[in-house]
């Protein structure tokens, strides 16, 4: 297909969906312009994959390199623990779900998938002798959830089809060279030793990686984002799934005495809500400071330490009932290394996201186009739709 004619579709539908507030001017810009040139993306995740998405569908060149051995990065799903698919990573849509049809900018193959609103009667923390509830309102204002599916699935049925032969795993890439010439290509190495030469690269990589200089980039990054990526934070956290013979607990609450929430977060929940599912499956999340005990833990500590809390609670109901768990520790990931940036100001977030020579661009949760969808799937999607449509406007 003409690659100018399908541009110009998806600039109108941009346009018609109301997108031209987010991306519009900068897209609609492009309109007049041909489409030439290749985009090499690092990572294959929600940041990495909307990119590869909304370029494809303007008409440029995308090869996507993913370190791991699979797509999705923090967005994984856990099969055949339960009798519904389960987020290892990122689970909730934490805004109103049509953030989906901004994500595919309005062409999805198909219907969007179900999502049901987060709403439990109350959220309870246990103070050590007696339950307390707050208002699972306030705590969850405008959560929703996909139903018997992921956001692993979302990403891989809306956005992977039209690039899937556009996806390297297990490619690694240990340095980019850029800048050297207004006429030069940017050259990027994997770790085996490959070059691959683009007129553009796109980095995706998570805050903790970049931080762990696994990329080396050449010339050096300037000053204002080497500041940027050392004062930016990317706590650790981990999820936790346990299956019991009955359910004994509610479905949202806290165990854990603290009383600094600037200090992260763990709660317990149940992932089973809206999946239409009797199964008692006990979910837990556990994100920075407060987690690093967990997150120092092997799978089976985290299991003792977890029945051993919940059976003080629940009479032993937790060790009587166990019958599997899973963990998933984001931390030792070699690749994502943290679960997601801490709140970080504006001006570290504009340093991130700012392109090199026209040639390296940054996407990713940490630098949301709109800081409300901070840390989120969709903030790393969006932000990814971003840095193509101003990738395409330089390219153009
Ligand atoms: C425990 C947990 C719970 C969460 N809960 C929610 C939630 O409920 N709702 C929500 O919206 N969000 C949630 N999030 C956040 C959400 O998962 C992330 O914001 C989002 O997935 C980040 O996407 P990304 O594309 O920016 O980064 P990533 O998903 O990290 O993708 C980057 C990709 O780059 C690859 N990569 C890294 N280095 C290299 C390299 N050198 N070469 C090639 N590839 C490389 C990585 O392997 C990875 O696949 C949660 C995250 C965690 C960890």
């Amino acid at each position: 297909m003409d690659s100018r004619h399908t541009r110009q579709q998806f600039l109108r539908q941009c346009s018609a969906l109301g997108l031209g507030a987010v991306f519009g001017r900068e897209a609609l810009a492009l309109d007049s312009q041909s489409s030439k040139g290749k985009v090499v993306i690092i990572g294959a995740g929600a940041a990495g994959l909307t990119a590869g998405f909304w370029l494809n569908r303007m008409g440029i060149e995308v090869q996507i390199l993913e370190a791991s051995d699979r797509i999705g990065g923090r967005l994984r799903k856990l099969e055949g623990f339960a009798d519904y698919p389960i987020d290892l990573g990122g689970e909730w849509i934490h805004t109103h779900p049509r953030i989906l049809e901004k994500i595919t900018s309005g062409h999805q193959s198909r219907a969007l998938p179900d999502t049901i609103k987060y709403e439990i009667d109350a959220y309870r923390q246990w103070t050590g002798h007696k339950w307390k509830s707050y208002s699972a309102k306030r705590i969850f204002p405008t959560d929703y959830k996909f139903v018997r599916s992921t956001w692993a699935d979302f990403l891989a049925t809306y956005l992977v089809p039209p690039i899937s032969d556009s996806i390297s795993l297990n490619t690694a890439v240990a340095k980019i060279a850029y800048g050297n010439s207004s006429e030069s290509k940017v050259v990027i190495k994997t770790v085996s030793g490959a070059e691959i030469e683009a007129d553009a690269v796109l980095v995706t990589a998570s805050l903790a990686v970049l931080k762990s200089g696994i990329i080396q980039f050449d010339p050096v990054l300037p000053a204002d984002k080497q500041n940027a990526i050392r004062k930016g934070t990317m706590p650790g956290g981990l999820k936790a799934f346990f299956k019991f013979s009955e359910k004994f607990f509610p479905l949202g609450f806290g165990l854990a005495k603290y009383d600094d929430r600037e200090a992260g977060d763990i709660y317990y929940y149940d992932p089973g809500f809206g999946q239409d599912s009797d199964q008692a499956i006990l979910g837990l999340f556990a994100y920075g400071k407060v987690a690093e005990p967990l997150l120092q833990m092997s799978s089976d500590q985290v299991k003792r330490h977890v029945l051993g809390e919940l059976d003080g609670v629940f009479s032993g109901a937790a060790s009587r009932g166990y019958q599997a768990h899973v963990v998933q520790n984001w931390q030792r990931e070699p690749f994502v290394r943290g679960a997601y940036s801490d709140r970080l100001t504006r001006s570290i977030i504009k340093a991130l996201a700012r392109p090199l020579a026209e040639q390296v661009y940054f996407a990713g949760e940490a630098i949301p186009k709109d800081r409300a969808n901070w840390g989120y799937a969709h903030g790393a999607a969006l932000s990814g739709a971003d840095a193509a449509t101003q990738i395409a406007r330089v390219l153009g």
